[in-house]
């Protein structure tokens, strides 16, 4: 199952199987790159993110609706263009933005929202930064060490 990725979505530093495929746009990480950049960028490559653009079919078809159901002043290019390239992928959208949300609802496409349904595909584990032992719970420091644990993709 492919997913296409915004910009929210990867700012919470979700952190996704393998088994999904997972897509976003140069604007999303324009985008991602204005704000608190590391982590998300980090969790970008762990997933193997592929970042590509959708044609201009695609982009006319998601106005098209947009404008019919008056999305069009709502939705940003960056919201047009995830948007598009889910469409020509035949991808789910993870998104928490209801136009692109309602959007992609009329367009028939499937949509997760960060908040609920993306849980679903979250697979987190924690690691220590220092000696890089695996943790299934979240620890304040590592017990073996003392370094800082953060959260990571489960790997396989
Ligand atoms: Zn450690």
């Amino acid at each position: 199952m492919p997913y296409v990725l915004d910009a929210t979505a990867l700012r919470a530093g979700l952190s996704l199987q393998e088994k999904g495929r997972f897509y976003t746009t140069p604007g999303v990480i324009a985008e991602i790159r204005k704000g608190p950049v590391a982590r998300s960028l980090e969790l970008a490559v762990e997933i193997s993110l592929t970042v590509t653009e959708p044609g201009d079919d695609a982009k006319a078809k998601i106005l098209e609706t947009a404008r019919k159901t008056g999305d069009d002043g709502r939705l940003s290019q960056t919201d047009l263009e995830i948007l598009a390239l889910a469409w020509e992928l035949n991808a789910t959208i993870v998104s928490d933005d209801y136009s692109v949300q309602n959007v992609a609802a009329v367009l028939g496409m499937k949509t997760e929202s960060q908040t609920e349904g993306i849980r679903k595909i979250i697979n987190w584990t924690y690691r220590c930064r220092g000696c890089g032992k695996y943790y299934e719970e979240k620890q304040p420091d590592c017990p073996i060490c003392g370094s800082e644990v953060r959260s990571v993709p489960r790997k396989g």
